[in-house]
Order: structure tokens, then C-alpha cells, then sequence
């Protein structure tokens, strides 16, 4: 993903990467339609008894990746990589496939691992992240860094070994919908974002959307100081059901998890950070699409995500098998209880828009109803505009 404006940038990358919006909302307030989905009948308390995700085989998995080398696009690397997991996933009982697509030079790889039931499918939910590593540690403080690529142990491997992970426990899920595991390519590099996943939302056919229950990415999400931030844009009963999920699990500070201890303060949904990233393709679509992803990477740098972000600091000992544990168990539940891909037409209807923004750190607004439908309209406003120059911005590079 990016996002991240230093002051002496251009004002032209400004403007495409200004979105780190960092507004605090009365998040999600959740009016979701009570009806009888899967979703609504599971025992989701008694789901998290059957949870087996280990955090440790994926931190593994992320020492693994850093220890190939930059998984930079078209590299020998990149191709070891692929190597590797396809014969994992066939391995597994997935069915694995690639598309290529060439941009701005770059050669690149799509990996798609998907599981079928054994009856009748639903249709899709894929499950996404990215696997190439930034070419350049351009937010390095040493400015001799900043040509290296980075060795991208959260900022790429996390997000990949969490999917490994998931993929050994997916086939004996059984699911009634088909899972795509979606292995991006050229999210990171140079000044251009989220390639793979824009040439492959370019690809789909009609039929292909209307099947595609949700788009999940996991981006960033093995800092050792988990905060998993409300990314927009977003569809928000996704974000709901996450915020409920991880309730269940104890990673949601206030509450009581199902196992009757007080929740972590892991999931900070109040937080609402604009990010430009791999997810935004297919929310243009009209797909349901959530970014797990904590922003905060490191000690608070300003328009950065963090100190260690796209920096060579972004190395193994940042990342922790708790944190890949607690982010592999919440996708994990959220897929044995169908929390991703049952919606109602009033759930699809509820698309991303924050109730209320304000600036961050700014107390959260406990006025009258009425003050709050007028700041959600200007926050609605200010972020359609954000994005439509971004949008033009984006389009105008290419
Ligand atoms: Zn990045």
C-alpha cells in the first residue's frame, strides 16, 4: 500500500499520496440487518474453539520470505518464491494458476490458489496480499538506504504467511463457497501502487464480480504492536463483523471476549486512515473489500505509517508470532462463520461511509444527532473529493 507524504515532496505526489486522511470517527456504528444469514446463527464463541492457526509457522513463513531476498517484480527471486508456493498450495488440494501483466517496465506475476468445495459453490471470496517487496527504503533516515530495497518482513511477508497458514486449514473448513487466495504482485514499488491487483480487477468479467462474495487484504499485519486501524475506503459491514469477530476474540479494548477476559486494545476501529491500496480495485467494483492493516508501523513519523515503514528496518525481529496469530485467527474465524461472505441487500446498501470524521486526537463528537448527519455529509464530500483527485492524479501518471 502507500500512502505517506514527506513535505519535500512534489506537490504532485503530494496529491497522490495525501491520502492519509488520519481522522478519528464514531466508527462503524453497525446497523446491520438482522436477518437469518449464516452469519447470524453461528455460535460465533463456540467457532473459536475450532480455531488452529499458528502463529509461529507464520512468523516462519515471514523469515522465510525475507531470507530469499527482495521479492522484487520479475527478479529470480520473485520466481523462487512463486516456485515454492505453488507447490505448497497444489500440494494442498488448491488448484494454482498465474497471470502476467506487463506495467511500466515491470514483469508481473499474479498467484491465485483457489479451493473449491466438493457440492455446489456459493461463489468467491478471495483473500489478498501482496508478495513483492519495495525496490527502495525511500523513507529510510540514513540517506544511504534509501536506493536498497527493503527486506519487507511486514510490509509484504505478513501478510502472505498468514494466507500460507490459512491455506493448510481452508480445505477442512468446509466451506460452501469457492476461496481464492490472491497473491498480488507490484503493490510497492518506485512511485507505482497496487498493479497487480488493478490489472486483475481489469481482467474480471461481469460474471466474475457478481460471484465475488468479498475482497479481504491483509497488509501490514505482523507488527509486534498490533493496532489494526479502520481503513478506508471500505465496505462496512465487513469492517462490522471484523470489529465483532475480534470482540469475540479479545482484541477490542472495553470489551469482554468469549472467554470472559477483557479485550485487548488490538482492533482501534475509531481510527480512520485513508490508504491507498490493493483492495481499492475491487471496492471500485462494487465488491465488498475490507484492508486489515495496522498503519502504524514503528514509532509515529509524521505522513508515514510509522518509522520502520519502507525503511530497512522493516526486518523480521519487528514482527511477532502473537501478532500474526491474532490477525490469522480473526480471518480464520470470519471464514468459519461466513462473516465475509453472507450480505444483505440492506448490507450492501450500508457502503463505506464514516459516520463522522474529525481531525486525530480531537475528542469524538457527542453532540446532537443532527450536527452528526451534517459533519458525516462534509466528511462524505471531503473524501469523494480526496479521491477523485487522487483518482486523476493516479490515472495521469500512467
Ligand atoms: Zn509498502
Amino acid at each position: 500500500m502507500h500512502q505517506g507524504v514527506t513535505p519535500q515532496n512534489t506537490p504532485r505526489h503530494a496529491l497522490l499520496t495525501c491520502i492519509v486522511l488520519m481522522l478519528a470517527t464514531t466508527m462503524v456504528q453497525g446497523s446491520l440487518a438482522t436477518t437469518n444469514t449464516a452469519y447470524n446463527l453461528i455460535d460465533r464463541c463456540a467457532a473459536t474453539d475450532d480455531l488452529v492457526f499458528d502463529g509461529q509457522a507464520a512468523n516462519a513463513s515471514v523469515q522465510w520470505q525475507v531470507d530469499l531476498g527482495p521479492r522484487l517484480p520479475g527478479s529470480e527471486v520473485s520466481a523462487s518464491f512463486r516456485e515454492t508456493i505453488t507447490n505448497d498450495l497444489t500440494a494442498l488440494g488448491y488448484e494454482v494458476s498465474q497471470q502476467t501483466h506487463q506495467r511500466y517496465g515491470m514483469n508481473l506475476t499474479n498467484v491465485f490458489a483457489k479451493w473449491s468445495p466438493n457440492g455446489t459453490s456459493t461463489g468467491q471470496l478471495v483473500l489478498s496480499a501482496h508478495y513483492d517487496s519495495r525496490n527502495i527504503a525511500d523513507q529510510d533516515d540514513n540517506e544511504s538506504n534509501r536506493s536498497l530495497p527493503v527486506p519487507g518482513a511486514n510490509d509484504a511477508a505478513s501478510g502472505v504467511a498468514i494466507l500460507l497458514e490459512l491455506s493448510k486449514h481452508i480445505p477442512s473448513m468446509g466451506l460452501n463457497h469457492d476461496v481464492i487466495l490472491f497473491f498480488n504482485d507490484g503493490e510497492d514499488q518506485d512511485q507505482q501502487y497496487t498493479l497487480g491487483a488493478e490489472a486483475w480487477a481489469e481482467n474480471l468479467t461481469e460474471e466474475e464480480v457478481a460471484s465475488t462474495h468479498a475482497f479481504i487484504l491483509l497488509d501490514m499485519v505482523g507488527d509486534a504492536d498490533l493496532q489494526l486501524h479502520n481503513v478506508s475506503p471500505g465496505n462496512d459491514t465487513l469492517k462490522s463483523r471484523l470489529v465483532e469477530l475480534a470482540t469475540d476474540l479479545g482484541m477490542v479494548n472495553g470489551t469482554v471476549a468469549c472467554d470472559g477476559t477483557g479485550g485487548e486494545d488490538i482492533v482501534q476501529y475509531e481510527t480512520l486512515v485513508g490508504v491507498l491500496d490493493d483492495h481499492v480495485h475491487a471496492h471500485d467494483l462494487g465488491i465488498p473489500s475490507i484492508d486489515i492493516m495496522d498503519t502504524s508501523y514503528g514509532e509515529a513519523k509524521p505522513y508515514t505509517f510509522g518509522s520502520y515503514w519502507h525503511t530497512m528496518e522493516d526486518t523480521p525481529d519487528k514482527v511477532s508470532a502473537e501478532s500474526l496469530s491474532a490477525v490469522g485467527r480473526l480471518v480464520e474465524l470470519g471464514l468459519r462463520t461466513y462473516a465475509f461472505v453472507e450480505f444483505t441487500e440492506d448490507d450492501d446498501a450500508a457502503n463505506d461511509v464514516p459516520d463522522e470524521t474529525e481531525p486525530l486526537n480531537e475528542a469524538a463528537d457527542d453532540g446532537p444527532k443532527g450536527s452528526k448527519t451534517l459533519a458525516a455529509f462534509a466528511a462524505v464530500g471531503l473524501f469523494s473529493i480526496l479521491m477523485l483527485i487522487l483518482v486523476v492524479e493516479w490515472k495521469g501518471k500512467r
